[in-house]
């Protein structure tokens, strides 16, 4: 495995304007370090220009153009907290690459590299931003479950920028509170992740090396039809037509979406509304009565009283946090799947 840094004069006006995959003039396969786990056959398609059937919608776009716009705020946010911080010069960003094999690298643009405060050496820096939901379970989970491309990007900025593997930082921002938070990966495990990575996209290199940049022979596909990635595909009417006719009923944690009318959803409201009514006056009272023996019951000797044959008890209940940051930290990711471990429970708020 080689480095490379280059200048990015070759790109154009915004060098962060260019496809998943393309071809090099001297007919190397250069593969973008933020679509390091894309599909294979989607990095054919654009490295040999088919055209996209399937654009991202608008809403994807805006989501997208919000975590970009963001990414400085984080890193300023940074500097706040005390951070020494080196941004990516946005108009003529650092462009760093990793080879694997002699026609194929990974190449990008790290947003930034900095120095913890207190100690640590200069570090690369991905910054992410996400929706709250996404960033409790990065924070949860750790970055290597919950956003593992994420953490292949890194190991690939950090080689191409010091020419060694370091510990690299991902700082995350939730786009509901603005909160951010950032855990260090330690350097053996992004060697693990760019070995994963380079062992999965030296398969696609090697088809390149047999096959040359035809683009009717496609590497074999590495999503299925139901799933979220093939769903937000921009080949995915190329690749799989008779699946982009059909509507989409998969949501991107690939949970069945069931089909309700606008009239059940105003039903459903109206329903919930009156019940909730009829249970409010009750709770209230309910929630008063609780108040006043609370109050009471904090004058009391015991946590315990009988009043008219029934026992009110003071309850306490006791809290506890981990420090998911630390936890991360010193755990490996299979380890960390063991301790900390993940289920989806939902329910629905009408306010
Ligand atoms: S539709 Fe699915 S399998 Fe086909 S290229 Fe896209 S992600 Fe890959």
């Amino acid at each position: 495995m080689t480095t490379t840094i280059e200048s990015d004069s070759d790109l154009g006006a915004d060098p962060y304007s260019r496809p998943n995959a393309r071809f090099r003039e001297d007919g190397v396969l250069e593969i973008r370090a933020s679509a390091v786990g894309d599909c294979r056959r989607a990095l054919w398609y654009a490295a040999t220009g088919h055209p996209a059937t399937n654009p991202p919608s608008e809403s994807a776009l805006t989501t997208m153009e919000t975590g970009t716009a963001l990414e400085p705020v984080v890193l300023r946010a940074m500097e706040r907290a005390g951070w020494e911080i080196h941004p990516a010069d946005r108009k003529n960003p650092q462009l760093v690459s990793v080879a694997i094999g002699p026609a194929a690298l990974i190449s990008g643009h790290p947003d930034a590299t900095g120095v913890m405060p207190i100690f640590g050496g200069e570090a690369v820096i991905e910054v992410k931003t996400r929706n709250p939901d996404a960033f409790k379970r990065w924070q949860m989970l750790g970055a290597e479950r919950s956003h593992p491309n994420a953490v292949a990007q890194a190991a690939v900025y950090t080689l191409g920028a010091f020419g060694e593997m370091r510990d690299a930082v991902i700082a995350c921002m939730d786009t509901g509170s603005r909160t951010w938070d950032y855990e260090v990966i330690p350097a053996e495990r992004l060697t693990t992740a760019l070995r994963d990575a380079s062992k999965r996209l030296g398969q696609l290199a090697a088809h390149h090396a047999l096959i040359g940049p035809d683009p009717d022979s496609l590497p074999d596909r590495d999503f299925t039809a139901e799933s979220w990635q093939c769903r937000s595909c921009p080949f995915l009417a190329t690749c799989q037509p008779e699946a982009a006719a059909q509507p989409s009923d998969i949501e991107e944690d690939g949970r069945e979406v069931k089909e309700v009318n606008d009239d059940d959803a105003r039903r459903a409201v109206s329903d919930y509304l009156s019940a909730q009514d009829a249970v409010r006056g009750p709770e209230l009272a309910k929630r008063a009565a609780l108040d006043t023996l609370r109050a009471w019951m904090t004058g009391q000797e015991s946590g315990k009283a009988e009043i008219d044959g029934h026992t009110v008890s003071l309850v306490q209940s006791r809290r506890y946090t981990v420090d998911h940051r630390k936890l991360n930290a010193l755990l490996d990711p299979e380890t960390r799947a063991e301790i900390v471990t993940e289920n989806l429970s939902e329910y629905v708020r009408v306010s």
